[in-house]
């Protein structure tokens, strides 16, 4: 039996990372997104928020469930009896940090593995902070996330002026 999580902040969830989900889904048997209770981070959504968004979005997959979590990645793994995290490389940017810290949770529990997916090149160029950024200054993200979250990100941003 495989499981893997699949941690990140979602703040708010994306087509890419819904793209990773549904491609890591048929490589593992059981899936746990992972949302990061950071608010240190002040995101804008809360935990709860980010959670109820993603079930609402994964409802068809019968294989993945969503949980929050704080602390370290690798320790919400192990407690969940994961042996694999799963990651998304959009950029060589992203490389540098993320090799880091697989390295360093590799040294922690050489058991857990992490797993790399690229980005779909639709989506290479999306991030949390551009919806964010975008949504703020009232542009169109219909193409980066799903329309049943849109109203909810509206209301959220605080808007500035085009
Ligand atoms: P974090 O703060 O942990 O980076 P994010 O929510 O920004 O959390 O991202 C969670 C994971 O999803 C990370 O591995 C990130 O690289 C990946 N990811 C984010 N956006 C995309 C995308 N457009 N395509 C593929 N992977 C992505």
């Amino acid at each position: 039996m495989r499981k893997a999580i699949y941690p990140g902040s979602f703040d708010p969830i994306t087509y890419g990372h819904l793209d990773i989900i549904s491609r890591s889904r048929v490589m593992f048997d059981e899936i746990i997104v992972a949302v990061l209770d950071n608010s240190a981070k002040k995101p804008l959504f809360s935990a709860d928020e980010r959670v109820s968004m993603i079930k609402g979005l994964v409802k068809d997959y019968d294989n993945v469930s969503v949980a929050t979590f704080d602390g370290l990645t690798v320790d919400f793994a192990k407690k969940v009896d994961a042996s694999v995290i799963i990651r998304g490389l959009r950029a060589v940017t992203d490389f540098e940090y993320e090799l880091q810290i697989a390295q360093v949770n590799h040294v922690q529990y050489p058991s857990i593995e992490t797993v790399f997916l690229t980005t779909s090149l639709s989506y290479s160029y999306l991030s949390s902070t551009v919806v964010r950024e975008f949504a703020s200054y009232g542009g169109d993200i219909s193409k980066f996330v799903p329309d049943e979250i849109i109203p909810l990100i509206e209301a959220k941003v605080v808007r500035k002026s085009r």
